[in-house]
């Protein structure tokens, strides 16, 4: 039986036929020399990355046909042609079957962002697909790879438009504006991954007092504010995304007085927040980008998370986040709760979270969960 696992390992091959470069189009094949399926090989632990299984050499209109399928899971769950929101994300690497590529859709810009070598050098191939694909509905498509792909493949590539033009533009998430910046923002600009998260906290939002901390481009905040919250406080330690915070409330709450903004740093800012929020939103950065770095990183989630236990208001609610890959749902949830048992207070779940429907997880390829949120209520 076949596991369909996208990715080898260079532990597990045996042979390799020929010269290979970074980025070649390979086909892997058992002892027997049964042909399992073809990706593209990577100096590294991974050596492939699978994307097309069985004997059958993938064809002309491969690309086409997977992004096709992948902007019909889009449709599917309603993101496509919805009229209050116009960013998602249309290529979710091993979760829609195309390994290494991510691709974000903002009203028009297809952001691409290649983490392997062999989806960087079939970017023309992409492009025409997704022209196929979106027709009218594309504008541009803009290439941010220069920071993405792996540093080893000692290739240049620069940042720049592959199709069409367009300036950072303006998008809708549940009716709120954000104005993204894919040139110069973090990852492709947005973080699109939490949007279900954002509003479930407007529902939680009502006559709170509410901290986003780690807020980037601001998206909890608006939630917040839409959901009717008396004061919302945004925290980041960079200037540039507080700068960012700052325009979209400009955009969607003109000189709304509920607001206010902080550069500093999490720690810092939370050494004496007493019990001043009702609601707490805590969504770091990935603290664990390698699995050796996995304990620490686990003692920094419960460093955080323990300063928001001892001060949040009681009867308080934290939303709390970790978006590292290599920290599994449980090692989250325990380092949650050894912080919980440090501050001494009483915890319940009310709802575990995880990443939307546009950043599917592959059954096969169960690293591709890394989203994980826990909604808890402090007594
Ligand atoms: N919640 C955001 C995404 C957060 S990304 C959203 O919904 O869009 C993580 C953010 O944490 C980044 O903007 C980064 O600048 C900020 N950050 C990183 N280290 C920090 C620290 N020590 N204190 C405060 N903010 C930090």
């Amino acid at each position: 039986m076949e596991r369909f696992h996208p990715w080898v390992f260079s532990g597990a091959i045996d042979r390799i036929e020929g010269p290979v470069e970074e980025g070649d189009l390979v086909s892997v094949e058992k002892s027997s020399g049964k042909v399992i399926g073809f990706g593209h090989c990577a100096i590294g632990s991974i050596a492939v990355r699978v994307f097309s299984f069985g004997e059958e050499l993938p064809g002309d209109s491969y690309w086409t046909d997977q992004i096709r399928k992948a902007y019909q899971l889009r449709k599917t769950a309603g993101l496509t042609d919805a009229t209050d929101t116009n960013v998602y994300r249309l290529i979710h690497g091993e979760g829609d079957g195309l390994p290494g590529l991510i691709a974000d859709y903002y009203n028009g810009t297809v952001v691409l962002q290649s983490h392997s070598v062999g989806m960087w050098l079939v970017r023309e191939a992409i492009v025409e697909a997704l022209k196929e694909v979106l027709g009218d509905k594309l504008v541009a498509v803009f290439d941010k790879s220069s920071k993405t792909l792996p540093f080893k493949a000692n290739i240049t590539a620069v940042d720049g438009y592959l199709f069409g033009q367009s300036s950072a533009g303006v998008v809708t998430e549940y009716g709120n504006h954000f104005k993204v910046d894919w040139q110069e923002g973090q990852k492709t600009g947005f973080f699109i991954d939490q949007r279900e998260n954002r509003r479930l906290l407007s529902q939680y939002s009502l006559d709170k007092a509410v901290l986003n901390m780690f807020c980037y481009t601001g998206g909890f905040s608006f939630s917040a504010l839409t959901g009717g919250a008396t004061l919302v406080h945004s925290v980041d330690s960079s200037a540039k995304a507080i700068e960012l915070t700052n325009e979209n409330v400009a955009l969607n709450f003109p000189d709304d007085p509920r607001h206010e903004s902080f550069v500093a740093d999490a720690f810092d800012f939370m050494q004496e927040i007493k019990n001043k929020y009702d609601v707490i939103v805590l969504d770091p950065p990935a603290f664990a980008k390698h699995r050796n770095v996995l304990s620490q990183a686990l003692q920094g989630y419960k460093r955080l998370n323990a300063k928001a236990f001892q001060q949040i208001k009681p009867g308080g609610i934290l939303f709390t986040f970790s978006c590292s890959q290599v920290v599994t749902r449980n090692n989250f949830r325990e380092a949650v709760f050894s912080a919980a048992a440090i501050a001494g207070r009483e915890v319940r779940i009310l709802h575990q979270l995880s990443q939307p429907a546009d950043h599917p997880i592959n059954i096969f390829h169960p690293e591709g969960e890394y989203l994980k949120g826990l909604v808890l209520y402090v007594e």
